[in-house]
């Protein structure tokens, strides 16, 4: 899997196209994800603990990863991912576009 939660990512296509967000949800089973801000979809909803008031509530809908391109932190540019094995043995993603390893923090 290339996305990872916290990732920024392009949307490529649909609605939002050209849009970008963070991750915020990974459905990794049906390969799909919620982006923050991205594919907003108006829910009706009755009163619930979340929401006391009920009514017409705004959230994201699921994006197929597909659609996604994560964005480097480095260059700024949506890219493909390499996957790099690292000095001591680990693995980690990396930007096709300028090198950068995006998992530093693992
Ligand atoms: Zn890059």
């Amino acid at each position: 899997m290339h996305l990872h939660r916290e990732d920024t990512v392009l949307v490529l296509s649909g609605r939002d196209k050209g849009k970008k967000g963070r991750v915020i949800r990974l459905f990794p089973g049906r390969e799909v994800a919620l982006v923050e801000k991205v594919n907003m979809v108006k829910r009706h909803t009755r009163p619930n603990q979340q929401v006391p008031q009920g009514g017409i509530v705004e959230k994201e809908a699921p994006i197929h990863f597909s659609n996604l391109q994560v964005v480097c932190s480095k260059c700024g540019k949506a890219t493909r991912v390499a996957k790099k094995t690292l000095a001591d043995g680990r693995r980690a993603r990396a930007c096709k576009k300028c090198g950068e390893i995006l998992d530093k923090e693992k």
